[in-house]
């Protein structure tokens, strides 16, 4: 089965945002065995979608087109759609019941405009797919031999209709057999030095396949095994998930596919231990990474963006001395974390600073980090070193470091040492 995905909308082609839509859904039709072999970007306007809807249509099995569904004259997938297949596009009233009611729940955005009935209209002889979190239908429609599907532009309303209806649709279509893919997300070792590690595995093995993404900080392995049936798939996968495992050892920081910040608050939660942050050069990044996942506050306690030595001081309680010695030392990351253990009452602090670049910082230069953590059995550890990269790098590498150094003490896992002098 082969995809081609229709990003529109004419902000996509002006540069004011990039189709992350057809990123998520190429990934999801990957892992359910759906080849996707075009992306295309249109803007909003009808001819033109309608000759790219054309173009994916010849070369494609399954045309997936995100955007342009909304109640706005410029929202005119639906039209363009209609026009593609040569059909009028037909006013459904259970589709203006189901709008009404939405408005009606969600009362704080006040009475339905009218406007929003355009989404009452579905080109003749496709169905919808109803959505849930916004107010667009999908559409899927099937046209001599091909099958077209439109979903909203909004990501997460997207989202729901690929993940929900589409893909298990896509699978059945694609035959027989079930995918199942595990991931194995890692920290602490570069992309290189995983595949040498696997490189034996990563040739022998076809059904599993081994697959490797790497992004700042983290490599994630995707082991990916195709068979009739989903225990049949995950039996085949499981050796060789735990031989991955068994290589990498601590480096693997989830084998279920959670984010770093995920890992470390479910350690926190299983070990009923609590965190703070004490956050110079990550401005709160850190904070913002463990309160964006539901639940923290079970475990994660504060964070202190406390970004100049005079903010450090005051309210971290940093002496002087550490102070005038510079705030990207090992000294001062370790009194910064002592201070946001005693500050926040918990049982585990981390700190963060550094000189997060272009310009030297404080006789650091640029890329230098220091992480650390302070327990309440008083039990410190500082990592210093330099990455490399622009400053928004730096300052995500910074992340990755503070929260596997957490990650590492709260599995007991070696912990990383300093590549810099004090
Ligand atoms: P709406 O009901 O909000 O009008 P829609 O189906 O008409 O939804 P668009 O108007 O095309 O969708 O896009 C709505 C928003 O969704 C855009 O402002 C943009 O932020 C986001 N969006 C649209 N297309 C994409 C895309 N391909 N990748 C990422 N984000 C997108
Ligand atoms: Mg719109």
């Amino acid at each position: 089965v082969r995809a081609e995905i229709v990003a529109v909308g004419t902000e996509l082609l002006l540069g004011q945002i990039a189709d992350t839509n057809a990123r998520w859904m190429s990934e999801q039709l990957a892992a359910a065995g759906i080849d996707v072999t075009n992306h295309q970007a249109v803007g909003d306007n009808l001819d033109r979608i309608v000759e790219a809807l054309r173009l994916a249509a010849a070369r494609a099995d399954v045309v997936l087109v995100s955007g342009g569904l909304g109640p706005t004259e410029d929202d005119i997938t639906r039209d363009a759609i209609a026009a593609f297949a040569g059909v009028p596009l037909v006013f459904h009233a259970e589709l203006e019941t189901m709008l009404r009611e939405k408005f009606r729940r969600w009362s704080a955005i006040g009475a339905m405009p009218e406007s929003n009935l355009r989404q009452a209209y579905v080109p003749e002889g496709a169905r919808w797919i109803v959505p849930d979190r916004g107010t667009a239908p999908g559409l899927a429609l099937r046209l001599d031999g091909i099958r077209l599907y439109a979903v909203p532009g909004v990501p997460d309303e997207m989202q729901e209709m690929i993940g929900g209806t589409i893909v298990p649709e896509l699978r059945e279509l694609a035959g027989g057999d079930v995918i199942t893919s595990r991931i194995l997300r890692c920290a602490g070792m570069g992309e290189s030095a995983v595949a040498e590690r696997l490189a034996d595995l990563f040739t022998s093995s076809t059904n599993p396949t081994i697959a490797y993404l790497a992004s700042m900080g983290e490599v994630k392995v995707r082991i990916t095994a195709k068979a009739p049936s989903a225990a049949e798939a995950e039996a085949l996968a499981e050796p060789v998930v735990a031989e991955v495992r068994a290589r990498l050892g601590d480096v693997v920081f989830s084998a279920d596919d959670e984010s770093l910040e995920q890992a470390v608050l479910r350690l926190l939660g299983s070990t009923k231990r609590t965190l703070a942050c004490a956050e110079s050069l990550t401005g709160g990044g850190v904070g913002e990474r463990l309160t964006a996942v539901p639940g923290a506050s079970a475990s994660f306690v504060g964070s202190s963006v406390v970004y100049t030595a005079e903010a450090k001081r005051r309210v971290l309680g940093v002496p002087d001395d550490v102070l005038a010695a510079g705030t990207v030392t090992q000294a001062c990351a370790l009194a910064m974390a002592i201070g946001a253990r005693d500050l926040y009452g918990a049982d585990v602090a981390l700190s963060l600073t550094g000189a997060a670049g272009p310009e030297p910082h404080d006789g650091a230069a640029p890329g230098t980090i220091w992480v650390a953590i302070a327990d309440t059995s008083g039990f410190t550890h500082a990592r210093g070193f330099v990455s490399r990269g622009e400053r928004d790098r730096v300052r995500r590498w910074a992340q990755q470091a503070g929260l596997d150094l957490v990650r590492r003490h709260l599995e007991g896992a070696p912990l990383p040492e300093t590549s810099l002098p004090g």
